[in-house]
């Protein structure tokens, strides 16, 4: 049985489990272990994802589980996306999916997240909770490394709003040391046709890490990519690493590297770039890229006033790419 929701392609044999360890063979159909099964629920602000031009100053309920198809050296969630769904499934809490949305309006979140560990290899359970909460008017955000098929985002991607994706980096040899991934095209491609083909808001985040992906080729051709492909109004979120697990021998990113990265972001086009992980650092507002005016005020996940009206400068009616109540509610599903 090979299984198609991921760019690996496994091939399981019966009783077996793919290389996100939640999926198995049984009578050669492809079954998902972690299909109502939650191992992280918070209330979180939707800075935190980040997302920045997405209902900005809302709560949004987050959930995650185990497993991953990636294997990061630096994973800041590695208890549980590193985990096996048979081996460590004590830890898993049955959540329906039809009862994400009371949850969700209960904690006066406007709505869902699936992160913490990779969505995509939740994809069956995150297409009906995605659902229930287009049925209920809360938005639906995905918060992804981006190794999908197109096949399997064809599915999910219509019920999602926001589609916020990891780019560790340009090229292969790049992915293949971090994250144990042997290719990265799909990851650019998925993230394209998120955007343009099922009008997702996508939002870019490129964890800077000395000597990995901090070089100026590297760099530029993200933002170049994002620029091209996805717009120049595409927040490009460049944050900052610290040491951690098996990348604990390199020094947090100095702050200069990140501001080096906004100059070239700046050089390829992008309107909209963000230092992330430096709380209080001015990278952290949003500027209008037309009058110049800080439109929203940043600290770590505090926020000022919101000079913006229905998406566009409350100063000079510039269009900011900026999703808010009013302008674009969430997607009809159908
Ligand atoms: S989702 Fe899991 S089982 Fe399916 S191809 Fe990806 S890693 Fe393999």
């Amino acid at each position: 049985m090979r299984c198609g929701v991921c760019p690996r392609l496994c091939v399981i044999a019966e009783g077996k489990l793919g290389t996100c360890k939640t999926r198995t063979n049984v009578g050669g159909k492809c079954y998902t272990l972690i299909y109502d099964e939650v191992v992280s629920v918070a209330a979180d602000p939707i800075e935190k994802k980040p997302l920045f031009h997405f209902y900005p100053g809302t709560t949004v309920l987050s959930i995650g589980t185990l497993g991953c198809n990636m294997r990061c050296l630096h994973c800041q969630n590695w208890q549980i996306a590193h985990a096996d769904a048979v081996d460590d499934g004590e830890q898993m809490r049955k959540l329906p999916a039809a009862n994400l949305p009371r949850i969700a309006i209960q904690n006066d979140c406007a709505g869902v997240a699936w992160t913490y560990n990779e969505p995509t290899i939740w994809l069956e359970y995150a297409l009906e909770g995605a659902k229930a909460c287009h049925d209920n008017d809360l938005y639906t955000v995905f918060v992804t490394n981006g190794y999908i098929t197109p096949e399997a985002l064809d599915i999910i991607a219509p019920h999602l709003d926001a589609y916020r994706v990891d780019i560790k980096g340009f090229r292969p040899e790049t992915y293949k040391f971090l994250a144990k991934v042997p290719d990265v095209e799909p990851i650019f491609a998925a993230a394209t046709r998120a955007k343009n083909v099922h009008g997702c808001h996508v939002e870019i985040v490129t964890n800077v890490i000395p000597t990995v992906n901090d070089d100026e080729d590297t760099l530029r051709s993200i933002a170049a990519w994002i620029a091209r492909d996805l717009g120049v109004k595409t927040p490009w979120h460049v944050t900052r690493f610290f040491p951690y697990l098996e990348l604990s021998h390199i020094s947090p990113t100095p702050i200069e590297t990140l501001e080096r990265a906004i100059a070239i972001g700046r050089e390829e086009g992008l309107k909209f770039i963000y230092i992330g992980n430096v709380p209080g650092h001015e990278g952290e507002n949003t500027v209008c890229p037309n009058c110049k005016r800080v439109v929203i005020r940043r600290d770590g996940y505090s926020l000022g006033k919101i000079d913006v009206r229905e998406g566009y400068c409350a100063f000079c009616g510039e269009d900011l790419n900026i999703i808010q109540s009013g302008k674009n509610t969430a997607k009809a599903d159908g």
